[in-house]
């Protein structure tokens, strides 16, 4: 067998398991890594205390005297825990996460060595980042980027660094990161969100949007991935026949776990548990070796931090069990992708979900505004919602029957319809007093607490209401939850103060009473919002045609869908709502389509090298024991060797056809690439890297694909998919 191939087969077959064992009870050990509210406590004076706490709770600012107590404190806990180093951790546009490490280790004036952090270091740093995608903002030479301490996420210990969360700026304010819009968002939610929760309860001050993502992965051995150049180089197999068994057995969705996963697992969710994170459901996925990962839902700021914070770790300790975590949204063809639902709800300081029904009729009018108001910021901007989730990774999963359709609806089941329609009814105008009772008995009385959908729930929809929240499915598995983080809670805070501004017209202009008003609103939203909402299978074809007919989206690929994100409608909305401004906005949109092509470009490059130069080689050297084989038949049998050679002439001949198929389709692709890279324009490059570079992947696959089938199993160098999706 081909040396590297069998190496690594082997290798993979010698595995040692990593028996381990947790210990402790985890609510034992739960955040000791993190200088939480407990710790600082701890560790803080009073005054500092409260400081950091006002800050955490009403964006207070932060004294720089106490700035430095903290930065003392915080050095003296990490010191305890063994740290020799601290960095500002923050989310780059690249999509991950950032750290440059800086012992606390100094020295003193006269020499002598100490362990220093004061409160400079603590709240700002410059990094020197001017490798990072800035989409312009920042001119390497204009104005440099500074990271600032975000005290609403609270540091924690990593190894031996002390991390401490920031956002990462220009000098001239514009946001660099990920975090900055979303902090800005999640202000506006909870400005909005308060507004109109104040119509039900006087005592609310603050809404909190919570964020639980359930993280999906598949896990490969280390040595099996590292031969194969595609896995490395992209994340995801650029060819390979698709095994015989699959997943058509349904035999791995919530199968019992393997033993050596198993213990990754432990491993895994020791250090999460450490970091606060709190991990809680760990399954198999429906693919072989797929798994998931999924904590209690968290306000989304910290929620969003730690899911960037698990996609490093498992990394890193994927490797120590010598497996390697894919997270890419597709990583082998013909089996399901990896997604990553986002949960997203409302809860204000007094602990109610404002997307949970309750036993009133009044709590459930209040359930019902907050629910019905976020239908109608799906409807009104699901072209944005469809934008925020494309990448190039993630367009091999929307619309591929096993994920969500590029198309944006809401399912939100029968009992819900069913009230929907009721209120679709309610009078025009004034209510008499039989009519509100009979709307609070009969209507928003009948919605249960708990509501039978939940469990019954739509798997194809990409945005469904399950019970107490709802679940935004179309992220992708590698994507900065950040980002949809942002966008939801935008839209809706938008809902929210439009809604606001017109019940409160109503109650003004025409004195309707507050319930009257709010009635009034919702059954306009119900009637202009419909077309959105869709109870069907989201995969059927039937479902895009309806889909147009109502109007929705359906763009397929990431260059089509991200245009809207430079709409007039997405500046008004970012602006109004003070997420982001144009600057912002077209930085951002450059750098998504710049990745877009790069990612498409590398792509193009490995497939061509693994085709060329691993593919063709083999198939020639096949071809040439097959030749010599004939050749020995002619001798054996004479005239009559043509009837006796005839398979494996045919052989001969079939393979010089998909060897040329290869070349030629190769150097079709690079010609087509040299056109695209030779435009400045991004959009432009993006669009040809999708239109006339990518198509050419597929086709180049299917012949190396062929391939595959045709050449003895011992000459083959890729480790094939039966043997990275089930040797464990
Ligand atoms: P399923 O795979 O059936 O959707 P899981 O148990 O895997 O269910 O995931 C449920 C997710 O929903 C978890 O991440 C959990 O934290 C989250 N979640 C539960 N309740 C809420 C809520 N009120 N707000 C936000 N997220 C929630
Ligand atoms: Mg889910």
């Amino acid at each position: 067998m081909s040396t590297f191939r069998s190496r690594a087969l082997q290798e993979t077959l010698n595995r040692k398991l990593i028996p381990i064992v947790e210990s402790k009870n985890r609510s034992e050990y739960f955040a000791s890594n993190v200088f939480n509210g407990e710790s600082m406590q701890q560790y803080l004076t009073k005054e500092a205390f409260e400081s950091v706490m006002n800050s955490v709770k009403h964006g207070s600012n932060i004294d720089r005297k106490i700035a430095d107590q903290v930065a003392n404190s915080m050095k003296n806990w990490a010191l305890s825990k063994g740290v020799t180093h601290y960095t500002h951790w923050f989310q780059p546009l690249t999509g991950g996460t950032a750290e440059k490490h800086d012992a606390f280790f100094e020295l003193g004036q006269d020499g002598k060595a100490l362990e220093r952090f004061g409160g400079n270091e603590l709240v700002q740093q410059e990094p020197d980042a001017s490798s990072f995608p800035s989409g312009g903002i920042r001119n390497t030479f204009e104005a440099r980027g500074y990271t600032a301490w975000d005290p609403t996420s609270p540091a924690f210990i990593y190894g031996t660094t002390l991390c401490i969360p920031t956002i990462f700026v220009a000098y001239t304010g514009e946001a660099l990161d990920n975090k900055t819009p979303l902090l800005r968002a999640l202000n506006a939610i909870d400005k909005q969100a308060t507004a109109v929760a104040r119509y039900f309860d006087k005592n609310v001050s603050k809404v909190n949007a919570f964020l639980g993502w359930e993280q999906e992965y598949f896990l490969i051995d280390k040595a099996l991935v590292l031969s194969r150049p595609d896995l490395v180089l992209t994340g995801r197999t650029l060819l390979g026949q698709t095994s015989a068994k699959g997943q058509q057995l349904d035999d791995h969705y919530f199968g019992s776990i393997p033993q050596r996963v198993m213990s990754f697992m432990i491993e895994l969710e020791t250090e999460c548990i450490k970091l606060g994170i709190p991990v809680k459901t760990r399954h198999n996925e429906v693919a072989p070796n797929q798994f998931e990962l999924a904590p209690i839902h968290e306000e989304a700021n910290l929620a969003v931090d730690h899911n960037a914070l698990l996609m490093d770790i498992i990394g890193k300790i994927a490797s120590k069990h010598q497996l390697k975590a894919l997270l890419h949204e597709k990583p082998f063809k013909g089996i399901n992708g990896s997604g990553k639902h986002n949960n997203w709800s409302l809860s204000t300081d007094n602990g109610v979900n404002l997307l949970s029904p309750g036993k009133t009729p009044m709590r459930n009018l209040q359930f019902l505004t907050f629910f019905i108001n976020t239908i109608k910021a799906i409807y009104k901007y699901e072209e944005l919602m469809r934008a925020e989730v494309a990448s190039a990774s993630n367009d091999h999963r929307l619309g591929s029957n096993e994920a969500p359709p590029a198309i944006m609806s809401v399912f939100i089941g029968e009992q819900l319809s069913s009230v929907l329609s009721d209120l679709e009814n309610v009078t025009d105008g004034k209510l008499s007093p039989e009519e509100k009772t009979d709307l609070k008995l009969n209507v928003i009385g009948k919605i249960p607490e708990i509501l039978l959908d939940n469990t019954d729930r739509n798997r194809t929809s990409p945005f469904a209401f399950t019970g107490n929240k709802f679940e935004f499915r179309a992220v992708g598995s590698m994507a900065n939850c950040a980002n949809s983080m942002t966008l939801l809670n935008t839209i809706v805070a938008k809902q929210l103060k439009d809604f606001k501004d017109e019940v409160d017209a109503l109650i003004d202009n025409k004195s309707f009473k507050k319930d009257e008003a709010i009635f009034n609103v919702l059954r306009e939203y119900i009637k202009e919002s419909k077309d959105v909402l869709f109870e069907g299978n989201g995969y059927g074809k039937e479902w895009e045609k309806e889909a147009a007919k109502r109007g929705l989206s359906n763009n397929k690929t990431t260059p089509e869908a991200i245009k809207v994100k430079v709409s007039k409608k997405a500046m008004d909305l970012y602006s109004e709502m003070d997420v982001m401004n144009e600057t912002e906005i077209k930085a951002r949109y450059e750098i998504e389509l710049d990745a877009y092509s790069l990612r498409v470009q590398i792509e193009g490059r490995v497939l061509g090298d693994i085709a060329m130069n691993h593919v063709i080689p083999t198939a020639v050297n096949y071809q040439n024991i097959l030749i010599k084989n004939v050749r020995g038949l002619k001798e054996v049998f004479g005239k009559e060797f043509e009837s006796v050679a005839k398979e494996q002439m045919d052989l001969i001949k079939r393979i010089s056809e998909h060897i040329s198929g290869i070349t030629s389709k190769t150097n079709a692709m690079v010609d087509e690439r040299k056109k695209a890279n030779k435009t400045d324009d991004e959009e432009k490059k993006a669009a040809l890297y999708c239109k006339k570079v990518k198509p050419f992947f597929e086709e180049i696959r299917y012949h190396c694909d062929k391939l595959e089938l045709m050449i003895d199993d011992e000459l083959w160098p890729l480790v094939k998919y039966r043997e990275m999706l089930f040797t464990r």
